[in-house]
């Protein structure tokens, strides 16, 4: 499996994430979990013809237990990140507009209170992990946070589809925000793909 090419330079999310921990995520952290999850996938030949979501929203199918680990914490980490990355930009920002703007409003009120929402998640998970913006098929929507490299397709066999990812392990912000998370997240909702988010969640609806 590939990391998603980045559609912006290193240093284009600037000042919002610094050059250098754009580069170290994409070229070190992402890739380590690149690389372990397809060393680990050459060992579970049955997992060979699956997509990366089928692998993970059904972990226990996984019967050696140190592989499922190893494929839960790098896929997670190869998953993740690949979504994490695709819904920021440097034209990013503001709010979304139309089917998941209205579906917003529905679920949690307005746009700010959404925000807020999600924010508290982030805040509240103690370590490391991330706070997701989730669909299930029918278009409902739902915040959650998980720890380590967990995410919403392992719980309930894949039911809620992430539409946005907030990383909030200290090497996604420390270098420039130190133990400030909630100021990045702040700045993260300045490169928010509003409409990569859209057309992830008009996708992931039937
Ligand atoms: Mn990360």
């Amino acid at each position: 499996m590939k990391q998603v090419e980045l559609k912006y330079g290193f240093e284009a999310l600037e000042p919002h994430i610094d050059e250098l921990t754009m580069r170290t995520h994409y070229t070190k952290h992402h890739a380590t979990y690149t690389n372990n999850l397809n060393m680990a996938l050459e060992k579970a030949l049955e997992l060979s013809n699956k997509t990366i979501e089928e692998i993970l929203a059904d972990l226990p199918a996984i019967s050696d237990t140190v592989l499922r680990n190893t494929i839960q914490n790098n896929g997670g980490g190869y998953y993740n990140h690949n979504l994490y990355f695709t819904v920021i930009s440097p034209e990013g920002g503001g709010e979304p507009t139309g089917v998941l703007a209205k579906q917003i409003e529905k679920d949690f009120g307005s746009f700010a209170s959404f925000k807020e929402k999600i924010k508290s998640a982030a805040l509240a998970r103690f370590g490391s992990g991330w706070a997701w913006l989730s669909t299930d098929p029918a278009g409902n929507l739902a915040v959650s946070s998980t720890p380590n490299q967990d995410n919403p397709l392992m719980d309930q066999k894949g039911k809620w589809c992430p539409v946005l990812a907030i990383d909030v392990w200290e090497h996604a912000y420390y270098l420039k925000y130190k133990n400030l998370r909630a100021d990045y997240i702040e700045s993260f909702f300045q490169i928010i793909d509003w409409k990569e988010v859209a057309k992830r969640y008009e996708g992931a609806i039937t």
